[in-house]
């Protein structure tokens, strides 16, 4: 007998049929011996049509209320999905996030989870009694909901997955894997059977929509064995591996990772002097903007230029601010560039072979393509290029590097 998380995301209960589906699934681990907690997300374009609500009426005037209001499509589904269980004749009952109790700080909006009591569920497991729970929400000190972050419901299974202890936390979406690229690129990209976690680490951060960022930081840290698996289509999933040596025998590339949400600022004849990184980096971070990439050249005539990156929905302030600093320092002007995109190599295996980076640039020059920015670290290797290239640089890296699916 084994403990088995199963999480459902918004297309896999996207209406009562969906669920009764999403139910077949859960009945079918329930015969096979197992125990079972049922997470699950708002039927799919709900949580935006409550933020839609909140907007109306001036988003975060109060994140308090903001999050009463987000985190109901999660309970009604726990709720359907109970009753779904039921009518198949399984004990079921629903759990929302207050009366686990799931614990938060008070970041509403954003909550971080501070602890999970799992004593009454875990009662009610060994009773027999498959445990419902709404994902993304939680509840704060003084007892108020609070919500995760969007997407915050697989960060919910995999949360309840560390805390019990779970044999596994599957992720049940509407895609039936985690593959070498998005298929919408690149038709041919293929889908992993494993992916190292650390890969899955990059690849989520660079917007892979797969799974959520922080529930697969979190499944790092406390060991949970995650799959991904379609809802729609039988199949095994993509496995992300905690053992890098697992993976060690795939290909040197796991996968290619893009974004587009990125701009870049050039602070251009900066004072070649002591320091000058920091003035402007400085004042940026302050003012909690995330830095992403960032290039200082080589000074001549004792000025340089510094180079670095943020997302695109922060360039008018990281603007502003520079501009300010720019001025102050002496340097020449500042310029802003928001048709970039980056495109990420990522592989544990790169670790042990040398020349993938050249074969990356030689891949990106037969086509043509100019590469503005780099940078590297033990798994990943991510170029900085125009944006209207990025599909043309991912499909020519994807077969460079061996990882086009086989023509059938
Ligand atoms: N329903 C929430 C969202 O759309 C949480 C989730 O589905 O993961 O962000
Ligand atoms: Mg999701």
């Amino acid at each position: 007998m084994a403990l088995i998380i199963q999480k459902f995301g918004g297309t896999s209960v996207a209406d009562v049929d969906r669920i009764k589906q999403a139910a077949l699934r859960t009945k079918a681990e329930v015969d096979a011996g197992h125990q079972v907690v049922v997470v699950v997300s708002a039927m799919a374009g709900v949580t935006n049509e409550l933020v839609g609500y909140t907007d109306q009426l001036g988003t975060h005037s109060d994140a308090r209320e903001y999050d009463v209001v987000v985190s109901s499509g999660e309970q009604s589904n726990a709720g359907l999905m109970a009753l779904a269980l039921q009518n198949l004749g399984i004990q079921a009952r629903s759990w929302l996030g207050w009366q686990i109790p799931i614990r938060t700080d008070d970041r509403h909006g954003k909550a971080r989870i501070s602890g999970i009591d799992t004593k009454n569920l875990v009662n009610r497991l060994e009773a027999d009694e498959i445990a419902v729970v709404p994902g993304f929400q939680g509840m704060d000190p003084y007892n108020r909901v609070t919500t995760l972050g969007r997407g915050g419901s697989d960060l919910t299974a995999v949360a309840l997955a560390g805390a019990l202890r779970a044999d596994c936390c599957d992720i049940y979406t509407d895609v039936d894997g985690v593959y070498t690229t998005d298929p919408r690129i690149v038709p041919n990209a293929r889908r992993m059977k494993k992916i190292a976690f650390e890969e899955m680490l990059e690849m989520a951060s660079m917007g892979s929509k797969v799974l959520q960022l922080r529930s697969v930081e979190f499944a790092g840290k406390y060991s949970v064995p995650l799959r991904v698996l379609s809802s729609f289509k039988e199949g095994p999933g993509t496995l992300i591996s905690m053992d890098e040596d697992n993976v060690m025998e795939a290909p040197t590339i796991a996968g290619i990772a893009f974004n587009r949400d990125e701009a870049r600022v050039v602070v251009r004849g900066v004072p070649d002097t002591p320091g000058v990184a920091y003035k402007v980096i400085g004042p940026v971070s302050d003012a909690n903007i995330e830095v992403d990439v960032i290039v200082q050249n080589v000074a001549a005539d004792g000025t340089t230029d510094l180079t670095f990156t943020v997302h695109r929905n922060d360039i008018s302030k990281a603007k502003t601010i520079t501009e300010t600093v720019a001025s102050d320092l002496n340097a020449r002007d500042v310029a802003i560039d928001e048709n970039i995109c980056k495109v990420s190599l990522v592989g544990v295996g790169m670790r042990s072979h040398a020349g993938i980076a050249s074969q990356m640039f030689k891949t990106l020059a037969d086509v043509g393509i100019n590469i503005e920015l780099i940078t590297t670290s033990e798994i990943k290797i991510s170029v900085v290029i125009e944006e209207k290239f990025m599909e043309l640089a991912v499909r020519s890296l994807h077969s460079a590097f061996g990882l086009d699916a086989e023509a059938t």
